[in-house]
């Protein structure tokens, strides 16, 4: 799907989930689909404003928040305790989060039926689902400074 066909799918949910469909809202819509960042409510606020400087950290929040019950982004936590939001993926996926620039990467084939059995047997609980996450530094931020400038 293209990003503003995404787009404006959002924005119709968004509508049928009760939500005036503003210039400031559209911003921040338009950001969640355009990266493949993890943002915090506070970088979405300051992206947004670059474009809709009357944009209220309140919106950002109330819309983050129902954009998070419509299931179309979803939180990712970060060692800090903090969390930031990023577009739901498709399907079972893994993350590899950049804790430098949030940038997010999925990441396929994971081997945990060993663990998973292992828990099961100890525990005598039936598992049936995981949730994986991994932090580190993306390739670029992992970049000396003086390479980076002359890119
Ligand atoms: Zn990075
Ligand atoms: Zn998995």
């Amino acid at each position: 799907m293209t990003p503003t066909i995404t787009v404006s799918r959002w924005l119709d949910l968004l509508q049928s989930a009760g939500c005036r469909v503003t210039a400031p809202r559209r911003a921040i819509v338009e950001l969640m689909v355009g990266t493949s960042r993890a943002l915090g409510p506070i970088e979405v606020y300051d992206l947004g404003r670059t474009e809709h400087p009357g944009l209220g950290l309140v919106t950002v929040y109330r819309t983050l928040e129902k954009l998070e019950e419509l299931g179309l982004i979803e939180r990712v936590h970060l060692p800090d305790g903090c969390h930031r939001y990023l577009r739901t993926a498709d399907g079972h996926q893994h993350l590899l989060l950049c804790t430098t620039c949030g940038l997010v990467q999925t990441f396929a084939g994971d081997d945990l039926d060993p663990l998973t059995g292992k828990v099961a047997s100890d525990t005598g609980f039936a598992i049936n689902e995981h949730w994986l996450q991994f932090f580190g530094t993306c390739p670029n931020c992992r970049k000396p400074i003086s390479t980076l400038s002359e890119s």
